[in-house]
């Protein structure tokens, strides 16, 4: 009985950054998840890997206002706490759940000096002005609050990982790991705007995502792989009626463009319904 309590009560809710300095203190090995919520698989694989590789796993729910360049994809962004806390309760060896408010994260006031460099303003980077330098900010800010020994990250959002790990790695002692993208049984990439579609949409969404991932199969005989993306983006863009923003065959080292199918990636970005989703394959 008491043994089920303890279970019960290990998981710890911190709302603010007193609770968070005194609850983290003793805590060298600690395991961290930053999220926007919105909890699904892909942020429960991201827990799972954490909790097996640190003693103590710590999940970050906060929508970070200073990266959304679109005032209205951040008002639209799907926003559930309730919701997240049932998700995040079931899963058993989660230690930590930290919920901050504006001013816990901003309560340094100075103005971030942080630029993304000029060959780094590639793909979301250059459509999404301000946002990686927003995302870096925050990143650093949550950083230097929770002190963790290493960072989980998707490689669904591959351009953001690779500018945290690079900016994260250089400025503190901790790793940041690149974890595998989970998708649905329908091979779409699980994400929180998923919810902003109905049914009908998604399936949409899903038809257009599975012809995305067979072009990965199809580049493999192409010589110049980003000549033939191009040529085909209108006709996507036309058949599915999307808005492609890009469609890029990239070096998964450095993201410079390639054109060989080894060692490399497809990214897209592009919106259904007004709604902005990117992948990579
Ligand atoms: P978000 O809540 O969208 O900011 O995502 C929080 C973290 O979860 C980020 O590191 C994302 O890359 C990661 N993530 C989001 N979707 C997936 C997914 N489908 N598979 C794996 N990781 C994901």
């Amino acid at each position: 009985m008491f043994y089920l309590l303890n279970i019960l009560i290990q998981m710890k809710i911190i709302l603010n950054n007193s609770i968070l300095r005194k609850t983290l203190g003793p805590f060298n090995d600690i395991g961290f998840v930053p999220t926007m919520g919105g909890i699904h698989e892909g942020h429960i694989s991201l827990i799972e890997k954490s909790i097996k590789s640190n003693k103590k796993t710590l999940v970050s729910i906060f929508v970070n206002p200073k990266q959304f360049n679109d005032i209205k994809d951040f008002k639209s962004y799907p926003s559930n706490i309730k919701n997240d806390l049932t998700i995040l309760k079931k899963i058993k060896k989660l230690d930590f759940i930290y919920i901050p408010k504006f001013k816990d994260i901003y309560e340094d006031k100075k103005k971030s000096q942080i630029k993304i460099k000029r060959k780094d303003k590639i793909l979301c980077a250059k459509y999404r002005i301000g946002h990686f330098e927003g995302v870096l900010d925050v990143m650093n800010r949550l950083t230097t609050l929770i002190k963790p020994k290493k960072i989980f990250m998707g490689k669904k959002d591959f351009q953001q990982l690779y500018l945290v790990k690079n900016f994260i790695e250089k400025k503190f002692n901790i790793k940041v790991i690149g974890c595998k993208t989970v998708r649905n049984k329908n091979k779409l990439a699980l994400s929180s705007r998923n919810l902003l579609f109905n049914k009908q949409e998604l399936n949409e969404v899903e038809k257009i995502s599975k012809t995305f991932l067979n072009l990965r199969n199809k580049t493999k005989s192409i010589n110049n792989i980003n000549r033939f993306l191009q040529k085909l983006k209108k006709d996507l863009e036309r058949f599915f009626n999307i808005k492609i923003e890009y469609l890029e065959n990239r070096n998964i080292k450095n993201l410079t463009i390639s054109n060989k199918y080894l060692k490399s990636k497809i990214f897209v970005s592009y919106y259904y319904k007004g709604i902005r989703l990117i992948d990579n394959f």
